[in-house]
């Protein structure tokens, strides 16, 4: 195993996770691609980084459930040795909508990925990264949105909330791994063109948004990878608990 520093991405296929992984990959870190569905994006997405010249595989796991990330990470054990850094990205917002129409598995599938998904991929990347674990610390980044202060009131309230909670595990976390070497930190997004608006059932959606981004356009996948980056890197090194917004000035 090579002596560069290892970088979990969950939901790393596309999108603002594929952007972080080009990003790491050009700045040295070797690149855990978790996905759910989409294997031929994440192995394309492997071999591009790998011709960058850094190691990277493709891990299979869906991070809403409790078996397959135990699985994910003991698998990144297995390949790469211990976990330095962690990109927690996975996320989803369920169909557009009000609360009141709302189907509840629906709810119930995006509060299990976006927050127990959260909590359960962050204790694990916390069991290989503290001291307190035998393990030399790391940087975690957790992508919260500027949903969770804007409440997104007919569009998906509940991830709004989802997102409020990535706020409060943000501050939380990073006081309690602060003294392991540990750094915990959050950006917050606001409008970025990725597929997550389409698998909302509203592919319109963010281009609507533009008249209300003061930035009057959407934001790039790789304008929040840079922010992501400047995190998880020793450039931050007195950055905890902090949370960035990547949202045009919205
Ligand atoms: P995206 O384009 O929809 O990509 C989602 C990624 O997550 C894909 O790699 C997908 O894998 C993976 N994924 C979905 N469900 C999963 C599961 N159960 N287990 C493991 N992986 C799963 O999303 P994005 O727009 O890049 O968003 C990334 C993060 O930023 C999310 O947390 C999102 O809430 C947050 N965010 C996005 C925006 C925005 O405007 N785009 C704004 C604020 C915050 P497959 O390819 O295999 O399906």
């Amino acid at each position: 195993m090579a002596d560069r520093p290892v970088l979990l991405v969950t939901g790393g296929s596309r999108g603002i996770g594929a952007a972080t992984c080009r990003m790491a990959a050009a700045a040295g870190y070797d690149i855990a691609v978790n996905y759910v569905r989409d294997a031929a994006a994440a192995e394309a997405l492997v071999a591009e980084v790998r011709q960058m010249g850094v190691d990277a595989e493709a891990f299979q796991a869906d991070v809403s459930k409790d078996a397959d990330i135990t699985a994910l990470f003991e698998k990144i054990d297995a390949r790469f040795g211990r976990l330095t850094h962690f990109v927690c990205n996975a996320g989803m917002t369920g169909r557009v909508g009000r609360l009141d129409d709302a189907d509840p598995a629906m709810l119930r599938q995006v509060v299990d990925l976006n927050v127990t998904g959260a909590m359960l991929t962050l204790q694990a990347a916390v069991k290989r990264m503290s001291t307190r674990h035998g393990g030399k610390g790391g940087s975690i980044v957790i992508l919260s949105s500027v949903a969770a202060r804007l409440g997104s009131g007919n569009d998906f309230v509940w991830y709004a909330a989802s997102k409020g909670a990535m706020d409060s595990l943000t501050v939380g976390l990073a006081r309690e791994v602060a003294a392991e070497g540990i750094r915990v930190n959050a950006v917050s997004p606001g409008m970025i063109d990725t597929e997550i608006h389409a698998s909302a059932g509203d592919p319109e959606r963010a281009g609507r948004a533009v008249k209300v981004i003061p930035a009057q356009r959407v934001g790039a996948a790789e304008e929040v990878a840079a922010a992501i980056l400047y995190l998880l890197s020793d450039s931050a090194s007195y950055v905890m608990g902090g949370n960035l917004d990547v949202s045009g000035g919205r």
